[in-house]
């Protein structure tokens, strides 16, 4: 990673171990989408090579919750998908957190019928959530780094008295400027 080149190889360095679990929490996050209607499309596209979400390390899509330990919950939610969606939560490996990707995911979106979940947070905790309809791939990414700046900061999701876990419920701002695509390349020296 280019270390040995800043460091030499004799350094000793000293850190708290709950710092270095958090840095390596942080950076390994494995995704479980939950992708049920149009904003998996941009959850997919976060993946690829032009957002490149490996930069942050949570790229590795797991399709096991078993393997996961972040929640993407993308799309609209019917009612007929709640006991999987809590099942599937309740299977993922702790410490887990969740994002609420959409305005469908968060709210029900402009699907306002009895069989369409209006808001995945009645059912799960969620931790951050991502406006937009769909969310830019960008605004996704902000909230996987809003994640990465809670396990920083507090390394283990919160709990409350009764043991049950308390949900964050961050809000990420949709300040994402739109640019023409693909932006001009420049090379420095
Ligand atoms: S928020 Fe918009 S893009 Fe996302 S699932 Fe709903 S309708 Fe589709």
């Amino acid at each position: 990673m280019g270390i040995e080149a800043a460091l030499s190889t004799d350094t000793v360095l000293t850190t708290q171990l709950q710092r270095v679990v958090n840095w390596a929490r942080r950076n390994s996050l494995w995704p479980m989408p939950f992708a049920t209607a149009c904003c998996g499309i941009e959850l997919m596209a976060t993946a690829s090579s032009r957002f490149d979400l490996a930069r942050f390390g949570a790229e590795v899509m797991r399709f096991s919750p078993r393997q996961s330990d972040l929640l993407i919950v993308a799309g609209r939610i019917g009612i007929k998908m709640v006991p999987v969606l809590q099942r599937l939560y309740e299977q993922m490996t702790e410490p887990k957190w969740v994002i609420s990707m959409g305005a469908c995911a968060s709210t029900g979106g402009v699907f306002d019928t009895y069989a369409t979940v209006q808001g995945c947070d009645q059912f799960i905790p969620v931790d951050v959530y991502v406006p937009g309809c769909p969310p830019r791939p960008e605004t996704l990414i902000e909230g996987v780094m809003a994640i990465q700046r809670i396990i920083d900061e507090e390394g283990m999701p919160p709990k409350g008295p009764d043991g049950k876990r308390v949900p964050l419920g961050i809000a990420v701002q949709p300040t994402h400027r739109v640019a023409a695509q693909p932006v001009g390349l420049t090379v420095g020296r």
